[in-house]
């Protein structure tokens, strides 16, 4: 039987001159050009309306000025790019561990185990462009599939702001007229010597013997037709890009006393272990952060010898933390925990054997309780014995 993966292929909308609108709102509707700003530079990214004008990327910008010269000329704010594209992985980290960037703006996300938890691929695009849309401002493309190849052909189906999805039994007919251009992976010279044989479409390309294929372009050319077919067995080759993980809370009223302020870092600290572990991975370092009513703020952190994905240990090292805080004495607005340091599951194991068994004992424990918030929900039902604790 097949594996039944499932694959989203994100890819946020025009990224730089998008970022650029939504810093200088004056400019949406206007064709933005982002690139080197001296004439012998290039275009790196063009907005929508800019691309009408036969803007695009790799473009000389003196092309550009001569194709539009009404656009708005931007250079290149790759900080603050980097800071963007670092709140959308976020994101996509919090439906599935498996998350291979593409580039700044592009990704696949492996969901075919994120599905009891948050729903079915569709729900789980929508709800990622949602947060995407939401927390950042910007719109980005989806497209779901049983592979990496017709995932990447999909979310290009219909941007801005799209949603395309491949079910298994419909992935050789949405394939089938599609021109080869947008096989990607195809070098031009291939592209051009197919075009030479009248192949045009994946259809076409699905029709040619493999034999004829091979002959053309060696080992590859096996591979052509499989990809004609959007056959591609590729996994997701998740990388970890996520240097802290961690959550926080901005209060509707300032906190006053210390004991308040420990009560809600216990259910921070559960938390943040609960998406440790759901990730698969392990923190050295605890960070606390405060900021009081003033907005001022300060951190206080910790490393500890084992890394941890523990609520328990978490939470007692921020209350300690805490206590070398102001909090109590000054009202705070905001509390958040972090870990960094961070280690994968896969490393974490082999210093398990080492470890004594009240850790094994532990764990239990928090799959148990993770079993029950993946019922109840973070918000739902906390265990009694959570909120007794200390
Ligand atoms: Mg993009």
């Amino acid at each position: 039987m097949e594996k039944g993966r499932t694959i989203i292929h994100l890819d946020i909308d025009a990224f730089y001159p998008s970022v650029e609108v939504l810093d200088n709102p004056h400019l949406r509707g206007r064709p933005v050009i982002v690139g080197g700003t001296v004439k012998r530079g290039v275009v790196s990214s063009a907005s929508y309306e800019a691309r009408k004008y036969g803007v695009h990327s790799a473009q000389p910008i003196a092309t550009a000025l001569r194709l539009c010269p009404n656009g708005v000329f931007l250079p290149v704010r790759m900080s603050r790019y980097r800071d963007l594209s670092r709140a959308v992985f976020d994101i996509f980290y919090r439906f599935t561990p498996l998350v291979e960037p593409l580039s700044i703006d592009e990704a696949f996300l492996d969901v075919t185990g994120s599905t009891r938890l948050f729903g079915s691929p569709v729900e789980i695009a929508r709800r990622i462009k949602k947060a995407v849309r939401d927390e950042t401002g910007l719109t980005i493309s989806a497209g779901i599939a049983p592979s990496k190849f017709v995932a990447k052909i999909a979310s290009d189906m219909d941007k801005p702001d799209g949603l395309t999805h491949v079910p298994r039994d419909r992935v050789r007919d949405f394939l089938g007229p599609l021109p080869l251009e947008k096989m990607w992976g195809v070098g031009e010279v291939s592209l051009k010597a197919l075009t030479e044989l009248k192949v045009r479409t994946f259809e076409d390309l699905s029709r040619v013997p493999v034999h004829v294929l091979e002959r053309k372009f060696g080992k590859y050319g096996a591979r052509m037709h499989q990809l004609s077919l959007g056959e591609d067995e590729r996994e997701v080759v998740p990388q970890r890009s996520a240097k802290s993980l961690g959550h926080e809370v901005t209060f509707q009223r300032d906190i006053k006393e210390l004991d308040t302020a420990k009560k809600e870092l216990l259910s921070l600290a559960h938390r943040v272990a609960r998406r440790l572990r759901r990730h698969g991975l392990t923190g050295k370092t605890i960070t606390l952060k405060v900021k009081y009513w003033d907005f001022i703020q300060v951190t206080r952190s910790e490393t500890i010898q084992e890394a941890t994905d523990d609520g328990g240990e978490i939470y007692s090292i921020a209350c300690a933390l805490l206590e070398k805080t102001d909090t109590g004495k000054t009202p705070v607005r905001l509390l958040g925990i972090s870990l960094s340091q961070l280690d994968s599951e896969a490393e974490g194991q082999l210093s398990l054997f080492r470890q004594e068994e009240d850790h094994s004992r532990r764990k239990n424990l928090n799959r148990a309780l993770d079993s029950l918030y993946d019922k109840f929900g973070e918000k739902g039902i906390l265990p009694g014995s959570l909120l007794k604790e200390k």
